[in-house]
């Protein structure tokens, strides 16, 4: 399997993604989306919401400003919670998290724990500076929040959104009656988050400014209303239990209908997404076995919660989280009913008011892209160069076009050929050998290579090159609008 560093290295070199600020010396935890990686993004986000939202009747888009006044995270909990623990050394002034130090030192897995408790820790098992063996400062709580003040006075202060959910959940009122909503009612956004977080590491893993793709769907407890639900319960997923992970046992198979008829599943919004991200990610060539939904444990859990759910993925160097699914319960409404004044209750046909509750599946777009990227990766000594194996939908272009020499007028009838062909995401390359050429669009997952040669000009044929196969075959050039229509179809 490849590694980070390949995978990173690939990303620069081509322009997919690379650090912002580049020519300052990068800002740790940013990063720039390149040329090709905009596209992959682009064709990400496409097919993202042609999967979740296109087919379903009450599900609604929004866009909202990442800028928000402090109001809205005090009553999310964000200014006095979106903390983590932190210790510094006396000696080297490195900063470290201390949970994650003392996991890493003693095995303990002690998230979630006040701070006393892990200076405590730290004192007792003796922890000292990774760097320089320095003595351990006493651990205490930092605000993860990239704080702003407003207007040339400054006396409004505001914080960068640190998830991009809080801006559904204020403007839920709003959204909910000019589309004249009624529960179920989904509202989906994709859009920039926040974290200042202690170290930014493994590339875009954690990093500090990323997208999120978030759904909150509205809900009435009592009468969930999740119609579709039918179509997804015999949809097996790989569930890591609680229990399993106290005995340090192995994830489950288990259809979504009986996880949520045994109630491990909190509801059925949650296993209709669960079961959704499952085929979602496996429509994109992911093995099963690289998936898995953790469900968290009590002390990584918010006090509120109904169940979080984690998908996490097998990456090079472990599992990690890429989709967060969280049952935030009727949390955030009704403390943003309290600190605002506003009614967020929404009115049922009975005429009874509740305030909805509310599933969040929460993609985290980088984690997942590099995932994928390191997924399609293929190491290939015979072909004398690495390549993508992207899946079609996903690959930045459908095709390359060739002109085989720069001479005797193919490179005209080239151009002819990209023109028809402009309506696709296909490129014009000219430039360095044809197996140059190939190799390069092998390297981006572009699918096909179409060849324009000296017989093109005599019975207006091409060549097509099979990115996968390497086979090429003759096609006429009359036809290749309907063969790039098929391949985009045909997704892995
Ligand atoms: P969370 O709200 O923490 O559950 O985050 C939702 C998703 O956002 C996660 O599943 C990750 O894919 C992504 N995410 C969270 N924090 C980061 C980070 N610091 N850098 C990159 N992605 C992140």
């Amino acid at each position: 399997m490849p590694n980070l560093e390949e995978i990173q290295r690939l990303c620069l070199s081509r322009g997919i993604l690379f650090p912002t600020a580049e020519i300052y010396g990068g800002l740790s935890g940013c990063f720039d989306y390149g040329p090709i990686g905009v596209l992959i993004k682009r064709k990400f986000l496409d097919y993202w919401r042609e999967f979740f939202i296109k087919n379903e009747e009450n599900i609604v888009e929004m866009d909202g400003a990442v800028v928000l006044p402090e109001k809205v995270l005090l009553a999310s909990g964000h200014v006095n919670s979106f903390v983590d623990p932190i210790t510094q050394c006396k000696k080297c002034k490195s900063i470290y998290r201390a949970d994650n130090l003392i996991e890493e030192k003693t095995g303990k897995f002690v998230e979630g724990k006040p701070v006393d408790d892990l200076t405590k820790i730290i004192r007792e098992e003796k922890i000292s500076c990774p760097k320089c063996k320095g003595e351990l400062s006493e651990v205490k709580f930092f605000n993860l929040m990239f704080k702003t003040f407003v207007g040339p006075t400054g006396e409004v202060t505001a914080y960068l959104r640190p998830e991009t959910a809080q801006n559904i959940f204020i403007s839920f009122k709003r959204v909910f009656r000019v589309m004249r909503g009624k529960l179920p009612f989904g509202i989906a956004q994709y859009g920039h988050a926040f974290r200042n977080e202690i170290s930014a590491r493994q590339f875009v893993i954690r990093s500090r400014e990323f997208s999120q793709i978030e759904i909150e769907m509205f809900f009435d407890p009592t009468d969930e209303g999740c119609e579709n639900f039918e179509s997804v319960e015999n949809v097996k997923i790989l569930l890591l239990t609680r229990d399993a992970q106290i005995n340090q046992g192995e994830a489950i198979k288990i259809k979504v209908g009986e996880a949520v008829k045994e109630k491990i599943l909190p509801n059925k919004w949650m296993g209709y997404f669960l079961a959704k991200e499952f085929e979602f990610f496996k429509s994109l060539g992911i093995k099963e076995e690289k998936m898995r939904f953790r469900h968290m444990l009590p002390e990584e859990t918010p006090h509120y919660s109904g169940g979080n759910f984690d998908l996490e993925a097998k990456f090079d160097f472990g599992w990690k989280e890429i989709v967060g699914n969280a049952y935030r319960t009727d949390h955030d409404l009704k403390n943003h009913s309290k600190f605002s004044g506003e009614d967020l209750s929404v009115s049922l046909p009975t005429g009874r008011k509740i305030i909805p509750h509310v599933v969040e599946p929460s993609f985290g777009l980088e984690r997942i892209l590099y995932f994928i990227l390191l997924e399609s990766y293929v190491v290939d000594k015979q072909r004398g160069w690495n390549w993508l194996k992207l899946p079609k939908k996903l690959a930045p272009f459908i095709a390359g076009i060739y002109p085989l020499v720069s001479k005797d007028g193919l490179v005209e009838k080239a151009k002819d050929v990209y023109k028809m062909l402009k309506e696709f995401d296909v490129f014009f390359d000219e430039s360095g050998s044809i197996g140059k050429r190939y190799a390069r669009a092998d390297e981006i997952g572009v699918p096909l290579g179409i060849t324009i040669d000296y017989q093109t000009l005599e019975d207006e044929t091409v060549t097509i090159r099979d990115r996968d196969s390497t086979n090429q075959e003759r096609l006429k050039i009359s036809s290749l609008k309907e063969l790039l229509i098929r391949k985009l179809k045909d997704n892995i």
